[in-house]
């Protein structure tokens, strides 16, 4: 069992010290998550390292991982999804200092100088789902109702040949 993260921690300290912090989290404490997930069950692994960049910035690595139950958006059924995130970020206190940095580098926004690790793991883990989770092509375990093309075209053909005047007798009918 890891340790717990701190609730709070000073970005720029742990920076100095570069401090690796690793925890895992029981995903219901994540609130914005837990809206999306079909089960609360399971932890996300996390680690966050902090350090100077050669520009002497603070930087931060997020290594998450994580396996979530997530709804099917053709079956409704769960369907597990695997989110293995990683991101290198730049600790910035506001959108001034943000602009300073290059493209390449993503900002961190801390507030009153201080970081909640919580959210920035949570933040990581909603920017790695997918936009739309399903399951693997054909994998849904429950059937669609849907006639596959090569069994419903031949049909319809055959009707229309069939009756070729049934649509304009409707038509007559529909006049009277
Ligand atoms: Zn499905």
């Amino acid at each position: 069992m890891l340790p717990r993260l701190p609730d709070f921690v000073d970005p720029w300290r742990l920076a100095d010290s570069r401090r690796r912090l690793r925890a895992s989290i029981p995903l219901a404490r994540f609130p914005r998550l837990a809206e999306i997930l079909v089960s609360n069950d399971g932890e996300a692994v996390c680690t966050l390292g902090f350090y100077r960049d050669g520009q002497r910035r603070t930087r931060v690595d997020v290594e998450v991982r994580a396996l979530l139950q997530l709804q099917c958006q053709r079956c409704m059924e769960p369907v597990p999804v695997e989110v293995d995130a990683r991101a290198t970020l730049a600790v910035v206190e506001g959108n001034d200092e943000a602009g300073y940095l290059p493209d390449e580098v993503d900002p961190l926004m801390v507030d009153a100088g201080r970081l909640r690790p919580l959210d920035l793991v949570e933040d990581e883990i909603l920017l790695a789902l997918p936009q739309v989770p399903m399951h693997p092509a054909g994998a849904c375990t429950v059937r669609i109702e849907s006639m596959p093309p090569e069994e419903a075209t031949p049909d319809k053909a055959g009707e229309a040949q069939a009756h070729p005047f049934a649509s304009l007798s409707a038509l007559k009918l529909r006049d009277v």
